[in-house]
């Protein structure tokens, strides 16, 4: 007598037929990929104010069946989609928010805002929920044939560009349950990495300083004023001289925040809002020490008081060895998207506008990387905090055009264009069939636990930035949105009248500028 779940592992079709089945269904599901994209591109929204890109996703996660909590961790646009019951877990994480000033016209190869100085996607995240939605919804499909165990589960990066929610998420516990994340960020190339990946990354906090003075007429009785401007400008000239003393590792930056009213009145309140970057916990809690005494010493010079408020921090992703392998396959068996003439033509002529190498689009996929020996640091990803947690890795899907400056309207201008769908597409296929490998071989999330307890945190033990009184920067963006928000909604793409956004907006694919 057999068990009949014995039985039915035995004729369960092998996990190769339904990787094969998973990117035939994505491929079925290229429309509501190319919507999604569409839509999102259209949106625009900034970090924490993603209202309506969250209200369209949950929404077609609900409509199929997810069950969705919103409003996690206290965060309007946070929420976590859940299908299926028991182990494994798996979560895929992925980017909503945009940048600002980086509206621009898709399929334009040169500055031509949609909306001048409106918000836009100028890196690229709109693409993100298109590919781990359509993977989602393919998953989905195959383990109610195949009456598969597991859970899948979906959760956005709110406020990415912020670094300021992903420390919270593993506060609250979010990840507690979790086996494996799969997270996916848009990128020129199809490459995964594992370890400190190509030692690109950096982690930070980020920081914001108030001053606190005193006002008076700045010319009739300056004497009786304090300013607290003159303590952000003496914070950042002392932050200027003390960084040639800092590590070659290290990335600092700042903005003012605010300077004052006007200037015959001494200003009684300034703010200035610093990014504090480096490779490790120690090393960025020593420069966030530091920046700290600099701010007291600049009151002390000034006789003016400070607060400061933490509004986004972020651990150096660390990406797990075994799961990199295992999606590295994935991405190979997959392969490039087939690039047309017009997506070519479209790559270099942006290329040659901004001035970057010439190259078109990429071919070919490359091999897994070593990790790099001696990492130099560079940008940062709150989803470092969640690597630290749970075994993860970052899935990079080709649907941008490469040798772009990221973080500028040249990010946005392939990111409503087939660049943008085919990439997508591809980039859900290997989503799905990278959470099948895990669903369906239980040791193999096993080797994934055995490297992340055994070598990524066999020393290193995660620490929070957090302190407990630190919250999520909720309000931030808000005003810039609202601003926006008329202007923007005129351009929301319409799925029911136009077969793409480029169609609604009336562009020629590619439109680049005439030869001279
Ligand atoms: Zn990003």
């Amino acid at each position: 007598m057999l068990l009949p779940s014995v039985l039915f592992a035995q004729q369960a079709p092998a996990l190769t037929a339904l990787k094969q089945e998973a990117a035939a269904e994505v491929d079925g599901l290229q429309a509501l990929t190319q919507q999604m994209v569409d839509q999102i591109f259209s949106f625009s929204e900034l970090g924490f104010q993603e209202v309506e890109t969250s209200r369209y996703v949950t929404g077609i996660l609900e409509k199929n069946g997810f069950h969705v909590e919103h409003g996690v961790t206290g965060i309007p646009t946070a929420w976590v989609a859940t299908y299926g019951s028991g182990k494994p877990v798996i979560a895929f994480i992925t980017d909503l928010d945009c940048i600002p000033r980086a509206s621009q016209k898709p399929g334009v190869a040169y500055h031509a805002p949609i909306i001048e100085g409106a918000p836009g996607h100028g890196e690229g995240h709109n693409s993100g929920m298109a590919v781990n939605v359509t993977a989602a919804l393919v998953l989905k499909k195959l383990m109610d044939k195949n009456h598969l165990a597991g859970t899948i589960r979906l959760l956005p990066g709110v406020g990415e560009e912020l670094v300021g929610t992903k420390a919270f998420y593993v506060r609250a516990g979010l990840f507690k349950d979790t086996d494996i994340v799969l997270g996916a960020h848009v990128s020129h190339q199809f490459a995964t990495t594992y370890a400190t990946g190509e030692g690109i990354w950096s982690g930070l906090v980020s920081v914001q300083y108030f001053f606190h003075g005193k006002s008076a007429h700045a010319a009739a009785r300056p004497w009786e004023g304090r300013s607290a401007l003159d303590a952000v400008s003496l914070m950042n000239a002392g932050w200027e001289f003390r960084r040639e003393h800092l590590r070659l590792q290290q990335r600092s930056h700042y903005i003012v925040l605010n300077g004052g009213d006007q200037p015959n009145v001494v200003p009684s309140e300034a703010a200035v809002w610093y990014y504090f970057r480096e490779l490790d916990y120690p090393h960025i809690k020593e420069l966030y020490a530091l920046g700290n005494t600099m701010a007291q010493a600049a009151t002390m010079m000034t006789g003016t008081t400070v607060d400061h408020k933490l509004v986004g921090s972020a651990w150096p992703p660390f990406f797990n060895k075994v799961i990199a392998e295992t999606q590295q396959k994935n991405i190979e068996s997959v392969g490039m998207p087939k690039w047309s003439d017009a997506d070519q033509t479209l790559a270099k002529a942006l290329q040659k506008e901004i001035g970057a190498k010439v190259e078109g689009m990429k071919e070919k996929v490359e091999p897994l990387a070593e990790p790099a020996k001696d990492p130099a640091g560079g940008g940062s990803d709150d989803v470092g905090d969640i690597s630290w947690n749970v075994p993860m890795v970052y899935l990079m899907y080709p649907a941008n055009i490469p040798n772009l400056p990221g973080h500028s309207w040249a990010n946005g201008v392939a990111m409503a264009t087939p660049i943008a769908h085919k990439g997508s597409t591809s980039g859900a296929k290997v989503q799905a069939m990278t959470a099948l490998d895990f669903l369906l071989q239980p040791e193999l999330v096993k080797q994934a636990w055995d490297y992340f307890r055994d070598v990524q945190t066999k020393e290193i033990h995660y620490e929070t930035f957090l302190a407990p009184e630190d919250q999520p920067a909720i309000e931030m963006n808000k005003e810039k949105m609202e601003k926006f928000a008329p202007a923007l909604k005129k351009f929301y793409y319409d799925p029911m009248h136009y077969k793409t956004y480029l169609e609604q907006l009336g562009i020629q694919y590619p439109t680049i500028k005439a030869a001279p």
